[in-house]
C-alpha cells in the first residue's frame, strides 16, 4: 500500500470516529496547560490530573508561581516523576513568563522553547492546542504508533517523525492527529503488545500486515511439514502391510 493511501485511510477513519479528540489533561487556561504538559513528561495524564487542582489553586498566576520556592512546589508534585527537576522548571518557567513575556504564554514555538522545562514537544502541544497552530507534537505514543501503522519510514528521532507527519498529513488535521495517535497508543496500540485483535486499523496497518504475513507463512510451512510426515508414515505402514500379506500368502 502506498504511503499516501495509508494516510488517507488514517485520516478518514479518525475524522469519522474521533472528530473531537482532545487532550486528557485537565486545565482551564494556557498557563495551566503549560504547567500540566511540563509535568506530564514521562508520567501519566491521570497522575498529573490528580496533582494539578491543588497546584492551580495555590498558584493561579505566573507571578504567584514565580514568587514561590522550588521546595514548596515540590511538595505539590512529589508523586509525579522527576519532581525535583520539574519543580525547578515550573518556578523558572513562571519567572520567565512574568519577567519576559508579560505573564502571557507565547504562541511562537521558538519563544516557547526558551522557557525552562519546555522542549519541542511541549512547545508544539501549546502551539497547537492553545493557538490552533498547524503543528504536531511527537511523544512516545505518537512516535510508536505512527511508525507501526506505517505513516513514517526510517524515522529514528521525534523530529524525523514530526517532519514526515507534517509532510503527509493535511494541514488542518495536524493538531488533532496528535490526539488521535496518543489516544490510540494509550488504549489500543500499546507499547508491549498492541491489541491488534480489537484494532480498527488492521486493513491499512503495516505492522499488522507484516506480522500476519509472517504468521500465515509459518502456519503454511508447519502444515506442509505435517503433510510430509503423514505421507511418510503412511508409506511405511503400506510397506509393512504389503510385507505381511506376502508372508501370509507364502
Ligand atoms: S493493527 Fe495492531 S499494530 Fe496496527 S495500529 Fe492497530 S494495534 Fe497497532
Amino acid at each position: 500500500m502506498l504511503k499516501q493511501e495509508r494516510y488517507r485511510h488514517f485520516v478518514d477513519y479518525f475524522s469519522k470516529n474521533q472528530p473531537d479528540a482532545v487532550t486528557e489533561l485537565h486545565y482551564g487556561s494556557p498557563f495551566q496547560l503549560l504547567i500540566a504538559v511540563i509535568l506530564s513528561a514521562q508520567c501519566t495524564d491521570k497522575r498529573i490530573n490528580q496533582v494539578t487542582p491543588a497546584l492551580f489553586e495555590r498558584f493561579p498566576t505566573p507571578a504567584a508561581l514565580a514568587a514561590s520556592t522550588v521546595d514548596e512546589v515540590f511538595n505539590f508534585i512529589r508523586s509525579v516523576s522527576y519532581p525535583n527537576n520539574k519543580a525547578k522548571h515550573l518556578v523558572g518557567m513562571a519567572k520567565m513568563l512574568a519577567d519576559v513575556f508579560n505573564s502571557e504564554v507565547p504562541a511562537d514555538i521558538d519563544q516557547l522553547q526558551k522557557l525552562p522545562g519546555v522542549g519541542r514537544k511541549t512547545a508544539n502541544v501549546i502551539a497547537s492546542v492553545v493557538y490552533d497552530a498547524s503543528a504536531i507534537a511527537v511523544d512516545t505514543h505518537v512516535f510508536r504508533v505512527a511508525n507501526r501503522i506505517g505513516l513514517t519510514t526510517n524515522a529514528r528521532t521525534p523530529l524525523a517523525v514530526e517532519k514526515q507527519l507534517v509532510e503527509y498529513l493535511p494541514k488542518d488535521t495536524l493538531a488533532i492527529a496528535h490526539h488521535w495517535l496518543i489516544l490510540h497508543g494509550r488504549y489500543i496500540c500499546v507499547a508491549r503488545s498492541p491489541k491488534c485483535k480489537i484494532c480498527p486499523l488492521t486493513s491499512f496497518c503495516k505492522y499488522y500486515a507484516r506480522n500476519n504475513t509472517e504468521t500465515a507463512l509459518l502456519k503454511a510451512e508447519a502444515l506442509k511439514a505435517k503433510k510430509a510426515k503423514d505421507a511418510k508414515k503412511k508409506k511405511s505402514l503400506d510397506k509393512i502391510s504389503k510385507e505381511l500379506k506376502k508372508r501370509s500368502v507364502g
